[in-house]
């Protein structure tokens, strides 16, 4: 009698081996399926409690100095917090990080000012600009009405969010983007976009969005070859908006050898 070890329709017939016959019986049983690739260890990492940064992260702002920036040099610190302190709304500046990066997952906590001016692109406008170009837009959206591609959480002229989670005026938000740089070969071609996946206090907006290439207010998305890593930058567009709790880990991708023996079949 043949003795059928698996009943699930999810044992793949290929995982079995005929081991033997035994008393005349036919006897199956399960073959380990192995790839033959032979990956590194995973390092260890703390994920950190509290709201602090796992411990491979580069800390780019911990409520105490922006020395990590440069053109922040009239923002506020104060009270484990940085405040914009902005020059001008049609003047634009940005802070931007001194250290380089590309493919990376970052996290930024924001507060919009709770003293609420201005109305549409003008209310607590700022932003996250990664590579100094891809702008994931912060901006105050709690009823407040604009574009749908340019307010909170929008890639901005090229996506609007999944959904508007913004918190009140005042209230300290996050964001957690996963950002995969865009590739370029030497003759400058694009040979891969970039993406982006954006959580805002924890819900998802931005679904590895396909970039466009950069983001402009006043000329449509288009790139324009870069170097492989750039520095982040935070948008003063005249309006208070706070941050604090600023990283940043850098993505380096897996990789692996193959083992002498054959992948199992
Ligand atoms: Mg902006």
């Amino acid at each position: 009698m043949t003795h059928r070890l698996f009943a699930s329709r999810r044992v793949c017939i290929a995982s079995l081996a005929i081991l033997a016959l035994v008393s005349g019986s036919l006897v199956l049983v399960a073959a380990e399926w192995k790839s033959g690739k032979i990956w590194p260890e995973p390092l260890l990492v703390d994920p950190g409690t509290d709201g602090r940064p796992p411990s491979d992260a580069i800390v780019l702002f911990d409520g105490t100095d922006m020395s990590a920036w440069k053109g922040a040099d009239q923002w506020e610190v104060k009270d484990g917090a940085v405040t914009v302190k902005g020059v001008s709304s049609t003047n634009l500046h940005y802070a931007e990080t001194k250290q380089s990066f590309g493919d990376c997952q970052l996290h930024v906590e924001w507060a919009e000012p709770d003293v609420v001016k201005g109305s549409g692109q003008g209310r607590g406008n700022s932003g996250v600009y990664l590579m100094s170009r891809y702008e994931v837009q912060i901006l105050d959206s709690y009823k407040n009405p604009t574009y749908y591609d340019g307010q909170c959480a929008a890639i901005y002229k090229q996506n609007p969010p999944l959904v508007n989670v913004c918190r009140k005026p005042g209230e300290w938000q996050t964001y957690d983007i996963i950002f995969e740089a865009p590739l370029f070969d030497d003759s400058g071609k694009l040979t891969k976009p970039g993406h982006v996946t954006v959580l805002q206090n924890g819900v998802l907006v931005q679904n590895h969005f396909q970039l466009e290439g950069g983001t402009f207010w006043d000329q449509p998305p288009h790139y324009t070859a870069h170097p492989a890593k750039a520095p982040l930058q935070l948008q003063d567009h005249g309006n208070p908006v706070k941050f604090r709790n600023i990283w940043i880990r850098e993505l380096v991708p897996q990789t692996f050898t193959m083992s002498d023996k054959p992948a199992s079949e």
